[in-house]
Parts: C-alpha cells; sequence; structure tokens
C-alpha cells in the first residue's frame, strides 16, 4: 500500500506537475484501484478527470472514457498528450485511415486510455472488439446524459447499461457536475453500476469571488470592469440573440475585443466564435446561455450576468465555467426588476402546464432573492442545492464588505406613503418620479404632482430610490401586483411603518467597484508580474496556433502565475513549480526558461530575485568570459563567481566544471570527504587532505561528487 501512495503521488507530479490532491479525488482514486464501482459528483472545475484517468495509468491494460462530446474529447486527448500519456480517441469524426491508425495502436498495446463517443461504443460489435483487449475501467463523463429529467439527456447514453452488462467484472466510474438525487438515482439505475459508492464534493466554489449589483448604469459598469481586468478572458451573459450582438457592437466601438454568440447563428459562425475564444484571440463573447456547454477553457477568469437569469441552477452551471483551472476568478451579477418582470412575462407565455409554471415562478423568486440579498450568497446557492450550512464563504461580495444597514424609517415612510396617495395604482418607476418631484406629462396628467409626497424624496438619487424600494418589496412592506401592471400595493406590514411607529432597516449599497485587488502589492512588483505574464501568454498562443490546440493544453494560467509568483530561473526551480509535469518540462522547460531570464535581465531595477545573481554569471560564461573577467565586470570577488558555478553545475545547468578542476583535485577532495564522514563544510575536509587546495576547487570539486552519487 506504500508503494502504491508513492506511485500515486509521484505520478501526480510527473504527469500533471501537481503535488497534492484536491478535495475529493484520492478516495474516489483509491475505489477505482479496489475495482469498485463509484458514481462521483464534482463541481465543474473540481477535478473530476484526474479520477479515472490517474488510475488508469496505475492499472494493468486500458481505461474506456465514454465522452459525450467531441470537441471536448479531442482537447482532453491532446492535453493528455502533451503530457505524454498514450491516449486516443475514437469516434465518427475521424477519418477511416486514423481510425486504422487507433487501431494498430490498439493491436501493439500502445493505450492507456481511449476516449469513445457513445454513439460509437454502441454501434453494433464494437463491444466485442473492444473485448479482445484487455480492459482496466471504463468512465462515463458526463454521466447525467443518461437521465431524462435533466436537459442534457442523450438517447445513446441509456444503451451504456449494455456495456456495463458486458464487461461485469471491470469497474465503472460515473462522473458528473449535476447534484440532484432524482438524477443520481436514475445514473446509478440506469448505468447498472454494482453497488457503487456514491463521492459528493461541495458545490462551494471556492476561487470564485461572486457579487451581485443593482443593474443600474450597468453599461458604464461593466466598461469599467473590462478596463480593470485589462486581458483576462470572460463571458457576459446576456438574456436575449439581438442583446448579445447590441452590447457586442458598441462594445467593439469602444475598442474592446469581443464577440456575440447565440444559438441563431450558423454552425460555422459558431465554431469560429468558439476557435478564436478558446484560442485567446477573441477576448470575451456575449452571449446567450446557448454558448457554455461544449467550451472546455480553464481560463475563464470573469463571467458577467448582464441580466439576471431565470433561475439559480442556470446562474450556478454559468459562473462555474469560470476559473476552472483553480486559480481566482469574478462572477458579477446586475439585476433589476425589469429583468424579472421580462422573465416572469416568459412564464406567463409559455405553453407549460400551470403546474410546471408554478414551480419556474417560484424558482424564479429564489434567483431574486439571491441576487437582491444582503448575507452570504454563497451560502444561499449551496442551500438550495441542498448542501446545508451557515459559516460565511469569504468570497462573495456581502462577505467581503458585510453591508451596512442604516435607520431608514423616514425614507420607507415616504415611499409607502406616496404609494398609498398615489392609489396604489403607480409603477416603481413612476413612484421615484414623484418622490423626486418629475412633472412629466404623465405625472401632471394624473395629477400626481399635487399629492404631499410630490418631491419629498429630492435628495436622494433615482438609482438609490431603486435600491431602496427594491429592499422595501424584499422585506415585504410592498408588494408588486402582477395582475395589474405591475403596480406597487401596501401589505399588512405598510401601516405598520406608516402609523404604529415600526422602524426600518435599509442597506446602503454602494455602487463603487468591490476592492478586492486593493491588497495588491506596490505598483512596480505588479508591473514586473503584468510584463512576464505577457510574455508567456504570447508564447503559448503561439505555440497553440502552431499545435491546434487550445492554449490551456500547453499550460494552464494557474502554471503561468506560479512561474510569475516564483520567477524560476534554473531548472531545480522550474522543475518544482505546481502544474510542470516531467514531459512539458523536456518540451518547455528550456524555452521557458530562455523566457524567464530573458525577461528579468532586461528589468534593470529588479534585484532580489532567487537566482538571478546566478543567472548573471551564467549569461556571462555563456558569452566566453572566465571567472575572473566576470568577477571584475559583475564587481565581486572571483570566489563568489566559483560559489556560483559549483551552485549552477549542482542545479543541472549547463557548466563545464572540468574547466576549473581537474579529476586529480576531485580525488584528492573524494578521499578527504570520505575521510571526515562526508561532512559538507569545507574546513574539516581541508584538514584531511594531504596537499591543501583553494577552497574555491573544493567546492567545486565537491559538487561534482554529490552529482556524481546522485547519478
Ligand atoms: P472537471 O472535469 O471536474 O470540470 P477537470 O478535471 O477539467 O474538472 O479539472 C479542472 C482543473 O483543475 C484542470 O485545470 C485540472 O488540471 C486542475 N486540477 C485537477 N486536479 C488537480 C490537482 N490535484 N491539483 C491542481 N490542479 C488540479
Ligand atoms: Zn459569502
Amino acid at each position: 500500500m506504500d508503494q502504491l501512495l508513492a506511485d500515486k503521488y509521484k505520478l501526480l507530479k510527473e504527469v500533471w506537475g501537481y503535488t497534492t490532491f484536491r478535495e475529493g479525488q484520492e478516495n474516489v482514486i483509491d475505489r477505482v484501484l479496489a475495482t469498485k464501482d463509484s458514481l462521483v459528483i464534482m463541481p465543474t472545475g473540481g477535478g473530476k478527470s484526474l479520477c479515472y484517468q490517474l488510475p488508469a495509468l496505475m492499472m494493468d491494460g486500458m481505461t474506456i472514457v465514454i465522452s459525450p462530446l467531441i470537441a471536448l474529447m479531442n482537447d482532453q486527448v491532446a492535453a493528455l498528450k502533451s503530457a505524454g500519456v498514450q491516449v486516443a480517441a475514437l469516434h465518427s469524426n475521424m477519418t477511416k485511415s486514423e481510425q486504422i491508425d487507433v487501431d494498430t495502436q490498439l493491436q501493439k498495446s500502445q493505450i492507456k486510455l481511449l476516449y469513445i463517443s457513445p454513439e460509437r461504443i454502441n454501434s453494433t460489435g464494437f463491444t466485442d472488439y473492444l473485448a479482445k483487449f484487455q480492459i482496466s475501467l471504463i468512465a462515463i463523463d458526463e454521466a447525467h446524459c443518461v437521465s431524462v429529467w435533466g436537459n442534457d439527456f442523450r438517447p445513446d447514453y441509456v444503451m451504456l447499461h449494455k456495456v456495463r452488462d458486458r464487461f461485469t467484472s471491470v469497474p465503472f466510474i460515473a462522473l458528473t457536475a449535476t447534484a440532484d438525487a432524482a438524477t443520481q438515482l436514475d445514473i446509478t439505475k440506469q448505468l447498472h453500476l454494482q453497488e457503487p459508492e456514491i463521492f459528493i464534493s461541495s458545490f462551494e466554489r471556492k476561487n470564485i469571488t461572486t457579487e451581485s449589483r443593482p443593474a443600474e448604469q450597468k453599461y458604464r459598469q461593466t466598461v469599467e470592469f473590462l478596463q480593470k481586468t485589462e486581458n483576462q478572458s470572460g463571458i457576459i451573459y446576456c438574456l436575449s440573440r439581438n442583446e448579445t450582438e447590441k452590447l457586442s457592437a458598441k462594445l467593439v466601438s469602444a475598442g474592446f475585443n469581443c464577440a456575440y454568440y447565440h444559438a441563431g447563428m450558423s454552425p460555422v459562425e459558431r465554431s469560429k466564435v468558439q476557435k478564436e475564444f478558446q484560442e485567446d484571440k477573441v477576448r470575451f463573447i456575449c452571449a446567450t446561455i446557448a454558448f457554455g456547454m461544449g467550451i472546455d477553457k480553464s481560463n475563464i477568469r470573469w463571467v458577467i450576468h448582464y441580466a439576471m437569469p431565470k433561475n439559480l441552477e442556470g446562474y450556478y452551471q454559468e459562473i462555474g465555467r469560470s476559473g476552472r483551472d483553480g486559480s481566482p476568478a469574478r462572477a458579477l451579477l446586475f439585476y433589476s426588476w425589469g429583468d424579472y418582470i421580462m422573465l416572469k412575462r416568459f412564464i406567463d407565455d409559455s405553453q407549460a402546464t400551470e403546474e410546471y409554471k408554478t414551480v419556474q415562478y417560484a424558482k424564479l423568486d429564489r434567483m431574486w432573492e439571491y441576487a437582491s440579498a444582503n448575507e452570504c450568497r454563497t451560502n444561499l446557492v449551496l442551500n438550495y442545492f441542498g448542501e446545508y450550512r451557515t459559516k460565511p464563504c469569504r468570497h462573495c461580495d456581502n462577505c467581503i464588505h458585510p453591508p451596512k444597514s442604516k435607520d431608514a424609517t423616514v425614507i420607507a415612510q415616504k415611499a409607502l406613503s406616496a404609494i398609498i396617495r398615489c392609489n396604489e395604482n403607480v409603477t416603481i418607476n413612476t413612484l421615484i418620479d414623484v418622490l423626486r418631484g418629475s412633472y412629466r406629462a404623465e405625472i401632471r396628467e394624473a395629477g400626481l404632482d399635487k399629492i404631499k409626497t410630490f418631491g419629498a424624496g429630492k435628495d436622494i438619487s433615482y438609482i438609490n430610490w431603486k435600491i431602496y424600494i427594491t429592499q422595501l418589496i424584499n422585506q415585504g412592506y410592498i408588494r408588486i401586483d402582477y395582475t395589474d401592471g405591475f403596480k406597487l400595493k401596501a401589505t399588512p406590514l405598510t401601516k405598520l411603518v406608516l402609523f404604529e411607529g415600526v422602524s426600518v432597516q435599509l442597506v446602503d449599497i454602494s455602487m463603487t467597484d468591490l476592492e478586492i485587488e486593493k491588497t495588491t502589492p506596490h505598483r512596480k512588483k505588479q508591473k514586473l508580474h503584468e510584463g512576464l505574464m505577457l510574455k508567456l501568454r504570447e508564447w503559448r498562443s503561439e505555440m497553440a496556433t502552431k499545435q491546434q490546440v487550445p492554449a490551456y493544453v500547453i499550460f494552464s494560467d494557474q502554471v503561468f502565475e506560479n512561474i510569475v509568483a516564483k520567477k524560476p530561473l534554473i531548472k531545480t526551480d522550474l522543475l518544482n513549480i505546481e502544474g510542470i509535469g516531467k514531459v512539458k518540462y523536456e518540451k518547455y522547460g528550456d524555452t521557458l526558461l530562455a523566457i524567464i531570464r530573458g525577461y528579468m535581465s532586461e528589468q534593470v531595477e529588479v534585484k532580489n530575485v532567487k537566482g538571478q545573481t546566478y543567472i548573471e554569471t551564467f549569461n556571462l560564461l555563456q558569452k566566453g568570459l572566465n571567472p575572473k573577467q566576470i568577477a571584475k565586470q559583475r564587481e565581486i570577488t572571483e570566489a563568489t563567481v566559483y560559489g556560483h558555478i559549483a551552485y549552477l553545475y549542482s542545479n543541472d545547468e549547463y557548466v563545464d566544471i572540468l574547466a576549473y578542476v581537474t579529476h586529480e583535485e576531485i580525488t584528492a577532495v573524494n578521499n578527504a570527504w570520505l575521510k571526515c564522514s562526508k561532512q559538507m563544510a569545507l574546513a574539516p575536509i581541508a584538514e584531511y587532505m594531504e596537499a591543501p587546495l583553494e577552497f574555491h576547487k573544493m567546492r567545486l570539486a565537491l559538487a561534482y561528487i554529490v552529482k556524481e552519487l546522485n547519478k
């Protein structure tokens, strides 16, 4: 078992470059290795793939992965290939010769992971074909597609139980991000899973900071947000196709690099947009909810909901597309009564049964409660999905900046009194106009400029009135009558405020940006980070285009962030970066080091970066200077330069150490070193030497000896 444990971690670092497992992964992997069935429910980005990919590499034989979307499948295959894994795919979008190629590899047992589309595995005779090979594990990705209850039902998935029945002794693992109990049960039943253990991870997405703002001046707010997030990729979700096009056009003319996407576009147009986004050529997309399923872009840094979605399921799934690489991401939701009303009309006008409509109305209400909440938003969503907890999440706006409520009884009295004096016959907008004393024609014609509270709220801006009234609605002091043109009505609580001295607390929502980044270090350092990040991204984008793969297949943003944070200048430090595995290191390590070194050496004012001084020496050595010349040029002692050479050599940099110390000298040092029981300090070694050497030579010799021992 200890060996197994060691192997798991070794593979994790070698192939994926990671040193620890994410929550839940290890338990699932152990279950799979024990050849038992599992059902894994993990949020998007939780790290499901590793749960079958890692065991696949540890078990004898080949793992079959069934995955519904060819584009996703191709990306996964590309990513694994680039990490040095023997992997292939079989689906209907391949040429005959590509398929023959895969068959040849299979016959030679050269495949550890085989991705297959459900149509393909269900095709006649295919399981017989597979049965000829040794199969270690069968993984069913997006397993909720088996369930008719969900939106993603695929008839081909229903047939998969036949595969299960055919390979009864092979462990099955079904994976999905869809949580609800009905779907879980359905998956287990339909796929004939054998006493599966069900692993359910928390659906909290800790790396996503959620935020919700009233939609006032949302265009301006959006532009500010886009400026602040500079080059980061994102999605702006809009409610209608028309809006995606209009907003995108407006933002393009404002100088942003974006495009739009909706289901009304031709498949060719759609895949073009998707591809450009995936390759980081388009920074963000204004899209309807049609955009999502099928994009596997792990470096989406933000999602804006330009309007409120119709339910929390959709919302959570959409924001979940950001930050799949685990790096910080932001989700900004704009909400307004306008959205609410529109969404409600959609339900009203739909052909659905009354029963179905009732459920949809309730879901919409929960969405509204979420959007306008003053307490921890994450808890609200988690509770909605049945994961009850109360501790604050610390990554939503309400946790980061707890809203401060104030006594707003007078404000409430003005609004409530105006509603009554307007005979409960005004909409929210008209009410605000009355409170603010607008002489609009409609108001004069209705005689509303004559009532007592006309102009009583001049000192409060339109936006703030809207925010206050929204809160009064949420607290039950006002009701919106959907059956009467969305007019505002009094409730049983109204008179408590107007006549019985009940006080009201309201929250002042500041319209300024959530200042999460306020704690950033000083500007110079920030600039340095950004510059290096830009260089790395440029290189990655070139590589991605050349290899025709999404950028993240080369390296994820998270890896680049780790690099930028540590700025490794020598090989061993680079290899220690989280997310850099052996194969990737061998493929790209030198190039990365060249980029980092090149960039760092241009930064005159930067000192104190770990390893910088060694690299300066290294660069001069490569230019052909000798230690004496280097010492002079760098204004350091020669002994220091030799120290650098020893360090570089020990850390696998190419330096010709034998140019500075001879084999005889090394042997002499070695003998003395053994005599003083391998102490690493130079003084004791010197004592055991017959003819003392200069210290710097001893240091070089010692570096040589230790390296030889480690070989
Ligand atoms: P899911 O399929 O659950 O949406 P993925 O399997 O695509 O998620 O993983 C999401 C991201 O998390 C990927 O970028 C993956 O490389 C990364 N990841 C997975 N496991 C780990 C881990 N143990 N340590 C660090 N990153 C991980
Ligand atoms: Zn919170």
